[in-house]
């Protein structure tokens, strides 16, 4: 039985069968959690020995306004607020040199999902720049990182459509995109990514997909907890790990953990336990091909993994 149903042949192709999950899912029922791990481990260490890997990097949001409005988010601003901002060049070059001078070596431009075409200010403060999409803006500040400093640009700017891929693969290093999930639940009324455009998960899937397609280094990953149930998690890495088969262009998943804070819509929402975490990473590590790296992001949680 075929649990997506996606609407174009291509995407079709990359649909998970009900029995592929409950392969997994009964994996996880019969294993104790530190046979799991171990199995994961054990995995990592055939291909990567015990290397972990990093790169530093400076971070540049280049605008907090996005036409999304995920419940969980800490990052976005509505245009009307005080903090709402595109980065001018000024801003973006002070900040990727300061970067460089730390010793960084990328640059990951961060970035909400398209604000311009939900709202005025940001299209005005885009035009007052000269330009009239993100995209465009965003492809000729990594061109000026190249070309001023040493730091490779990582784009981090959300669904992209084949053509912006291309265009801003002339001027970047690698791109990324959080699958997040594969449940259209979380779209409905009350959930998660209710009034997001960009979280409906065949939006996602076809940026990933068009990545491919275009050669396009890239970093994804599933973001837990934010009221996908497991069997959507074990979904979401098939589907990853389907599409990196296909094209081979998946360098790395993060497997994030929602996380509470005081100011969101989730306020109350419980977070994904610990135990949860180091299950969900030993799958992941066990589902997808060994070359892709696996990151929990440390600050997500105190403590460690
Ligand atoms: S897409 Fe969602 S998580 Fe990302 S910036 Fe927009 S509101 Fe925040």
């Amino acid at each position: 039985m075929t649990r997506l149903l996606f609407n174009t042949e291509s995407i079709r192709d990359f649909a998970i069968q009900e029995n592929e999950i409950s392969f997994y899912r009964n994996l996880v029922k019969r294993s104790p959690l530190d046979i799991l791990m171990a199995k994961a481990s054990s995995k990592r260490d055939d291909y990567w020995g015990k290397v972990i890997t990093y790169s530093k990097k400076v971070f540049v949001p280049l605008t907090n306004m996005c036409r999304d409005s995920c419940s969980y988010c800490t990052f976005v601003k509505h245009p009307d607020h005080p903090e709402a901002k595109i980065m001018s060049p000024e801003e973006v070059l002070l900040s990727a040199q300061m970067g460089e001078k730390k010793g960084c070596k990328e640059l990951l431009f961060s970035l909400g999902e398209k604000p311009e075409k939900k709202y005025v200010k940001p299209k005005k403060a885009l035009e007052a720049l000269g330009y009239n999409s993100m995209t465009d803006y965003l492809h000729d500040m990594c061109k000026m990182v190249i070309e001023k400093t040493f730091l490779l640009p990582h784009v981090n700017a959300g669904t992209l459509s084949e053509y912006e891929l291309k265009k801003l693969k002339n001027v970047s290093a690698s791109m990324g995109m959080m699958l997040e999930t594969t449940s259209k639940r979380l779209n409905k009324i009350g959930e998660a990514h209710y009034a997001c455009p960009d979280k409906v998960p065949i939006q996602r899937i076809r940026t990933l997909v068009a990545a491919g397609c275009s050669k396009v280094p890239f970093t994804t990953g599933i973001l837990i907890g934010i009221g996908e149930t497991f069997d959507e998690r074990i979904e979401a890495l098939l589907l990853i790990e389907k599409i990196n088969n296909r094209y081979g262009h998946i360098q790395e998943v993060i497997i994030q953990n929602f996380q509470r804070k005081p100011d969101i819509a989730m306020a109350k929402h419980p977070e994904p336990t610990l135990n949860d975490m180091l299950e969900t990473i030993a799958l992941a590590r066990i589902i997808l091909s060994p070359s892709i790296s696996i990151q929990a992001p440390p600050q997500s949680r105190e403590g460690t993994y």
